[in-house]
């Protein structure tokens, strides 16, 4: 804490991995010997760079743009980037710890690290946001490379931005160097399924949790926090699977649609208008709007939350627990709070951490590398089925490596050792770097 003061989040993601890891290193006295712990936590670059932009009105702005490479150990840096203007270090900071993990558990070659800005997207025009990100990326450029560090989008980045930022880096380079960056769109290098891989590797992930109690998603009303890339897709797979989502929300507060909430008129409010939330209830009798509510507050049987860190409260997980949820899986990045997963833990509820559940957004992007490589483009089935396939294996990861370390069904354990075993194996193979 002394040595990274103020950056609550980083130290909340380092202390719940940490919490995880005493089995396995009083198992292995090595990991400590070679001071894995302390070379983990700490990132091997931190890159934090000016960003001046210019608004429609010819006003300049100033922004502060971020890039923490965290560890290169299994491969290239690889992580999104964030617009928010909740963007500080110590956000950047929490996202790329989680990221080695989570990149480790997928069994891929590559890296963690993790990016942004505290540039806000809302309101902007089309215009505003590609000056802001061709500035970013003439900061950026110099530091990244196919074989160094691949970004990709997170919450406020999206393939609009994301190509403003390649075409950016194509002047800036003189290079069409597809695998620099990922989340690209289809005609320019981007990966099928890319867009649907984190919400649809959610809800895979919950499918194989549910399957070991022989459930499944069918008639299950499930409750969805967020309406932005990873909620959308984690929409469109538990409908496919025959559940139900009953409630969405942006920042502004939640709908409930106990008809189940519509993907077509939810994917035109969101990715082509960039609406509020609210504007689904004005469409919808069947639907109300609360605002500011808490969406944890709608009965369900799944809560997928799919918005933001620290959104799932104490609170929140009495009310999920009181109503009769009894499975939880984390679509967005450590969206729990740590008192909320005691109470999960204390109260039988499953739970699957972000860094299992929502790897599949990063495993697809490990794919979307592969596609570049080889320049080639796979079909949506296949790509689907490679991220499936990959989502299952996590979970079995997971599962057995908490089986191993005595805690069954323990994901977050499972999740944190076996992540870390295969970071430590490393980092002890490529010698003190
Ligand atoms: P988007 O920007 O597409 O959507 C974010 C959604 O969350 C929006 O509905 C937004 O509402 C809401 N939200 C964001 N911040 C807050 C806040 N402070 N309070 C309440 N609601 C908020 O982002 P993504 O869907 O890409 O990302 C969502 C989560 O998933 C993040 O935690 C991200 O790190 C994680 N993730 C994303 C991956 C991806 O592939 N995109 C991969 C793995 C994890 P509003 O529009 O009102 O701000």
């Amino acid at each position: 804490v002394r040595r990274n003061p103020g950056e609550a989040e980083f130290h909340q993601a380092v202390r719940e991995v940490l919490e995880s890891l005493g089995p396995v290193v009083s198992k292995r006295p090595e990991y400590g010997e070679m001071g894995i712990i302390p070379r983990i936590c700490e990132p091997n670059k931190q890159i934090i760079f000016k960003v001046n932009w210019q608004d429609d009105r010819g006003r300049v702005h100033t922004n502060r743009g971020f890039r923490v490479q965290f560890n290169s150990a299994l491969g290239p840096y690889k992580g999104g980037l964030r617009f928010h203007p909740s963007v500080y270090l110590g956000i950047i900071k929490f996202l790329g710890f989680e990221q080695i993990f989570k990149n480790a558990l997928t069994g891929m070659p590559i890296g963690g690290g993790k990016g942004g800005s505290d540039f806000d997207p809302k309101g902007k025009s089309d215009n505003e946001i590609m000056r802001f990100c061709q500035s970013f990326m003439t900061e950026l450029a110099g530091h990244i490379g196919h074989d160094i560090d691949v970004p990709a989008g997170d919450i406020g980045v999206g393939t609009r931005e994301i190509g403003y930022m390649f075409g950016q880096y194509k002047k800036l380079t003189g290079r069409y160097e597809s695998g620099v960056l990922t989340g690209k769109g289809l005609d320019w290098g981007g990966s099928r399924a890319r867009t649907e891989a984190t919400g649809y590797g959610t809800v895979f992930f919950a499918e194989e949790m549910l399957k070991l109690t022989g459930e499944s998603f069918d008639g299950k009303k499930v409750v969805v926090s967020g309406s932005g890339n990873v909620a959308l897709y984690a929409l469109e797979k538990v409908n496919q699977l025959g559940g139900t989502v009953v409630a969405m929300s942006d920042s502004s507060g939640y709908i409930v649609d106990e008809k189940g909430i519509d993907l077509a008129q939810m994917q035109e409010l969101k990715e082509t208008r960039r609406g509020r939330i609210g504007e689904y209830a004005e469409a919808n009798a069947s639907a109300r709007f609360v605002p500011q509510g808490m969406i944890w507050d709608v009965p369900c049987e799944i809560a997928l939350p799919c918005a933001t860190q620290n959104e799932l409260n104490i609170g929140g997980a009495r009310a999920l627990i009181a109503n009769g949820c009894t499975l939880v899986a984390e679509g967005a990045n450590m969206p729990s709070t740590p008192d909320a997963i005691r109470a999960f833990r204390a109260n039988d509820v499953r739970f699957a951490p972000g860094k299992a559940a929502n790897a599949g957004g990063v495993a697809t992007s490990a794919l979307e590398m592969q596609q570049n490589a080889s320049r080639d483009s796979w079909s949506f089935e296949h790509t689907e089925e490679r991220l499936h396939d990959i989502m299952v294996g996590i979970h079995e990861r997971c599962w057995a490596t908490a089986e191993e370390y005595g805690a069954p069904g323990d994901y977050v354990l499972g999740a944190n050792i076996a992540g870390f075993i295969r970071m430590a194996d490393t980092m002890m193979a490529l010698g003190v770097i």
